[in-house]
This record gives structure tokens, sequence and C-alpha cells, in this order.
């Protein structure tokens, strides 16, 4: 089935603000291999694997939201989506759905599936990378593994993956790396991508912290000319290509980069996107406080649809109900955070 921006026969998930719904990231394990400080508390408790959705729960939920709901992207992702030992046979059952497919990982396993999840069909990969100094890796993501997820980077794109980088910026940490970043975009063909850093329970988070989209671009552009690229309409990041670097050769950079700027300029009002987490929890904002249990619902036997379109209908229309990050009023958005840190909700 082609599914084009008209969709005759499906309930659209619209919400209250004219927002249509036609992404879903689906977070298929809560646990990870590393404990990047910005993204959980070293304590975190991890789900039970009976509390975690099946395959089968995944793919019935999935092919609800497709079929009857007119979803035509989803990302998987988690904690670590490649801690889950049958990731492969979920992806597969994803691309058998008549959606654009994505995984997010930190690509710490990724050598020991990239074989099968091309050939399962999966095209897109976003891959974590904060910093390119080791000792940096060490402290960020209190794990060892640097030198794998390099590597397993290089192979991903050497093997014909669209690979986006995600970069957390994060002032006084690694802020003095981005040009590094961006450096890497003139021969490689990938799309970098620099996240301003995203206040949940337990990361840390202070206003003072986030290096800003104005910054970033500030700092881009004294080194370098650049150009804004056309964005999907829904796309959360504002995408750029370098032209060249300042009194520096002309040549074409392969690469690109962009900001999600989250904090300083939310995009809420063309926010297309879902979420379910690793225990079927759907949230229709990272920033929600209310969740819906479609998987205990689903377990009883009972219809989910109105729980879907009533959670929906139930999305604030910026950033979850929280006012917008105001520098001046730091406790009033610590305040108002749901108690889920960003592992346990699926980026
Ligand atoms: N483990 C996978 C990974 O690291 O790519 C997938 C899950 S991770 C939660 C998804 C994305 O969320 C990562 O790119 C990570 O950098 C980002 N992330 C986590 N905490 C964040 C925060 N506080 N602010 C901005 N981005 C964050
Ligand atoms: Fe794990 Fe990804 Fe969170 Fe890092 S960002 S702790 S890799 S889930």
């Amino acid at each position: 089935m082609h599914l084009g921006t008209f969709v005759p026969y499906m309930a659209l998930l619209t919400d209250l603000h004219s927002r249509i719904h036609r992404s879903l990231r689906i977070s298929i394990v809560d646990k990870c291999d590393l404990r990047c400080t910005y993204c959980m508390p070293e304590d975190q408790q991890f789900l039970k694997r009976d509390a975690l959705m099946t395959r089968e729960e995944i793919r019935t939920l999935a092919k609800l939201f497709v079929e009857k709901y007119g979803i035509n992207k989803i990302r998987l992702t988690g904690g670590e989506p490649l801690m889950r030992p049958d990731v492969v046979d979920i992806v597969r059952d994803m691309a058998a759905l008549p959606v654009k497919l994505g995984l997010t990982t930190n690509a710490m396993r990724l050598h020991l599936f990239l074989d099968d999840l091309i050939g399962s069909g999966l095209k897109s990969l976003n891959i974590s990378l904060d910093t390119f100094d080791a000792e940096r890796f060490r402290t960020l993501s209190r794990r060892e593994g640097h030198d794998r997820v390099l590597a397993n980077i290089e192979q991903a794109i050497d093997r014909g993956l669209h690979v986006k980088l995600n970069m957390v910026v994060m002032r006084g940490v690694n802020d003095d790396e981005l040009l590094r970043f961006v450096e890497l975009t003139r021969e490689r063909n990938v799309h970098v991508r620099f996240i301003e850093f995203m206040p949940f329970a337990g990361n840390k988070w202070g206003r003072d912290r986030v290096y800003t989209y104005a910054e970033m671009l500030g700092r881009i552009s004294s080194m370098y000319t650049i150009e804004k690229l056309d964005d999907d309409p829904h796309s959360t990041a504002r995408s750029y290509r370098v032209v060249e670097r300042i009194g520096g050769d002309s040549m074409s950079w392969k690469g690109t980069f962009a900001v999600i700027s989250t904090v300083t300029e939310p995009f809420c009002g063309s926010c297309d996107r879902l979420r379910l987490t690793a225990e079927g929890k759907m949230r229709n904002c990272l920033f929600a406080r209310q969740e819906t249990d479609l998987l205990s619902a689903m377990r009883k036997g009972e219809d989910v649809s109105p729980m879907i379109e009533a959670n929906v209908l139930a999305k604030h229309k910026m950033l979850g109900g929280l006012p917008k990050f105001n520098p001046d009023k730091q406790e009033e958005v610590l305040d108002g955070l749901s108690g889920r840190p960003m592992v346990a909700i699926g980026g």
C-alpha cells in the first residue's frame, strides 16, 4: 500500500491543535549498556522481562497504528535497542509495514547485528556520539567502549546505511568539539545532529549547561560559510551544509549538519510524533506527564483504539504542558518534569 499525504480510509490521529500524527517512536527495551549522565541516573532500575512488550505485542500495536491510524514512520529506540536479542526480528516485522523505518543506537553492539539488520531491511541508523575523546567518553557514558563505537560507526557508513550522528552538546563538557563534528561532514556522507541538552528526571540539567542553537550557529558561522537546507515540515532538526571554510579551499562538502533546539526554540507547532515506552505505555510528548497503558489493556483483551485516540486528544500545545524553558525559572522547569529519565522514555 502506498501512503501519500492523502489517506482516505484512515482515522488520522489529529489533536486539538490540528496536528496530525504520522510518526511513532517505539522503545523496545529500557536497559542500556552505557550510563550517559544526561540520560539516566547511575542507579536506574530496569524493567523485568515480562513487563516489556513482546515481539508479537510490538508488531500488533505497530500494525494498529499503521493500518488504522496512518502512521508512516517508525523509529525503534530504547534504552539501547541492540540489548534486545530479538531486535533483528522486530526490525524485520517493522520493515514489512509500509513505513519509513529507522533505529537509534549507541553502536556499542552494532558489529554483532549489522549484517542482519541490513538484511532485514533497515536503511537508516541514528547513532549517538558525543565526543571523539576516549577519556571524555568514559566520563560521559560511565562505561568503556569508545573505540568500538567509532569503528562501528565507520562500518555502518561504509556499508551504505544512511547514518545520522547525534551529539548532545553541553557547555563545558563537549562544546569545544562542535567544529570537529562539523569537519566530519567534509569527507563523509554523514548527517551530524547537534542536540540541545534537555531536562529529564535525574540528569542534573541546568539551563547554564545548555549550549544553545544560537551559540552553535554563531560558532560554526565564524569558521564556515553555511547554507540552510530544506527540512521536512515535521522535522525536529534544522539542517545546514557547509559551503566552504572561511579563507579555506572551496570544495563540495559531502555531509550535512543540523541543530535540534528543543530547549531554546521548540518545534511543538509541527510535532507529529507519538511514543510507546518499552512497557507499552503511550506518550504524546517527550515531556508528557500522563501516559496511557496500552499494553495492560491489550493483555486483558480490551480494544485499545479509544485509548489511543484519547491520548492524542489530550496532547498539550507545547512541551507536554511545561512552560517554555525559561533560564530565570529553572526550578519551575525541574518541578514540572515527569518522573521518567530519558532512558525510560525512548528518545
Ligand atoms: N541508546 C540509544 C542511543 O543512545 O542512541 C537510543 C536511546 S537514547 C535515549 C536516544 C537519543 O536521546 C540519543 O541520541 C541521546 O543522545 C538522546 N538524549 C538522551 N538524553 C538526552 C538529553 N538529556 N538531552 C538531549 N538528548 C538526549
Ligand atoms: Fe544509553 Fe542511549 Fe541513554 Fe546513553 S543515551 S544511556 S546510550 S539510552
